[in-house]
């Protein structure tokens, strides 16, 4: 029987979060490929990376020892401005949809920037200043990672460009308020502040702009100023490394009440808060300690690990970064215009691609309109207006949970709520007014973007 002694939220006091991010790649038997340099073809060092990001970061990327590496005061004092965040056990989620399974999330949306992104925005803006630089730059989509940087820009003392693509700051003109509120520079991209984004406005004069051309733009203005380095909100170990406070305090609190989940399900953009949350738990399981089934989520719109490629891939659409070897869609994959934006990403962290080919995750790919049933059914029983890429996320928990109805099976099933909704509510409104469409690439259109492949031997 349920017992109710677990309460509603499990929260930690601000003494028992975590000192130290989990480097993962510490227990990886098998470590992902290297990132290449493109134009040797090489593996990136150090030194070709520097140019780009911040030491400290870099130095982060590349570690695949320590098992531990701590996280300066100066980050976890930020980190009290918003963590630890609660790990809520789902009582009325369960109740709604009469499963015998125990429900439980780890809520990271309790933050202005509306996500978990604010994890790693906090940690690269803190590098940034100790190595004394004065600004930084990055690109948005969505507008969730622009406003996470903002705000560690704006509490670290740097001054921020952000590349925003253009439909998106007209379709989001409150995100956008939002970004310049905590004192950042949106340009709309593309623009003619770069040689990237003059050239693209030429080429297509009126584009609504892409992200690959954000990213392109972001990193040209970092190369070129000085005392200024380019940031990335996902797909990069570091930024996973970042992300690990979520699986590490929902271990801490889920111990305190001797709870080891069965299944752990997260949505995948980029994979930095699926592999965040999972990783203490990975960790245990590479060292056989648990048998925990892991389980992605994507959106069917851009399956990458679903129905990618395991191969060396640019991280832009523009090819201008390093290449790295993951499950891609090709770098020139445009999905549709689906409403989780942050899950609208044509690639996947190496490490989870590494710990996806060898086993230890499972992959699930949902429609739009059956991930927006299960985050409005969630918004009324749990109260939590849901982001659209963390419903992803709900609506594989909820089947998990219908499942165990069906076998009498008592699963404890943990998942990452990784944000919040209120800018999204257009999409909402579609979702209300009936007027969602669910759209599945066919292999025609995923051959297109598989030819975006670059040829690479290795
Ligand atoms: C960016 C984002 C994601 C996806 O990014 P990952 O790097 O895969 O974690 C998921 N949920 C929300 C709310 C986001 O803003």
């Amino acid at each position: 029987m349920k017992s109710r002694q677990i309460p509603y939220k499990i929260y930690l006091s601000e003494e028992e979060m975590p000192r130290y991010w989990y480097n993962v790649k510490a227990h990886m038997k098998i470590q992902h490929e290297p990132f290449l340099n493109p134009e040797t073809g090489k593996p990136c060092t150090k030194a070709d990376l520097q140019p780009v990001f911040c030491d400290e970061c870099i130095d982060q990327e590349l570690n695949t020892t320590d098992e531990r590496i701590e996280i300066p005061e100066g980050i976890r004092s930020f980190y009290r401005t918003f963590r630890p965040s609660p790990v809520v056990r789902a009582y009325f989620l369960e109740e709604q949809l009469g499963t015998c399974a125990e429900i439980y999330y780890k809520f990271e949306g309790s933050n202005t920037s509306g996500s978990h992104k604010l994890n790693s925005a906090a940690a690269q803006a803190y590098y940034a200043k100790k190595q004394g630089l004065k600004s930084l730059t990055t690109e948005t989509g969505a507008g969730q990672w622009g406003t996470a940087l903002a705000m560690a820009s704006a509490f670290y003392g740097l001054n921020l460009d952000v590349y925003m693509v253009k439909v998106s700051s007209e379709q989001k003109p409150y995100r956008k308020e939002v970004i310049r509120t905590y004192g950042a520079n949106v340009i709309p991209s593309p623009s003619d502040t770069t040689a990237a984004g003059r050239k693209i406005l030429e080429e297509f004069p009126g584009t609504g702009g892409s992200l690959g051309c954000a990213i392109s733009e972001a990193v040209e203005k970092a190369t070129t100023t000085p005392s200024c380095r380019y940031v990335l909100g996902s797909v990069l170990d570091h930024v996973l490394l970042h992300q690990t406070v979520i699986g590490l305090e929902s271990k801490t609190a889920l111990d305190k009440y001797g709870i080891t989940p069965d299944v752990i399900i997260g949505c995948c953009g980029g994979g930095s808060n699926f592999g965040g949350l999972i990783a203490p738990y990975m960790g245990d399981r590479l060292q056989g300690k648990n048998d925990i089934e892991f389980i992605g989520v994507e959106p069917a719109s851009c399956p990458s690990l679903t129905r990618g490629k395991y191969a060396y891939d640019f991280c832009d659409s523009a090819k201008t970064t390093p290449l790295a070897k993951m499950y891609t869609l090709g770098c020139g994959f445009m999905p549709s215009a689906n409403h989780a934006g942050g899950l609208r990403y044509h690639g996947m962290s190496p490490i989870i691609s590494r710990l996806y080919h060898d086993g230890y995750i499972k992959a699930l790919s949902v429609e739009q309109s059956k991930v927006f049933d299960a985050a409005v059914s969630f918004a009324k029983c749990e109260g939590i207006l849901p982001a659209p890429e963390s419903a992803h996320a709900i609506r594989v928990a909820i089947d998990e949970a219908l499942k165990c109805k069906q076998t009498g099976e008592k699963k404890k099933i943990l998942f990452g709520l990784t944000g919040t909704g209120y800018f999204d509510l257009a999409a909402y409104k579609k979702y209300n007014d009936g007027e969602m469409s669910d759209y599945i690439p066919t292999d025609k259109d995923l051959a297109k973007g598989f030819a975006t492949i670059p040829e690479i031997k290795a």
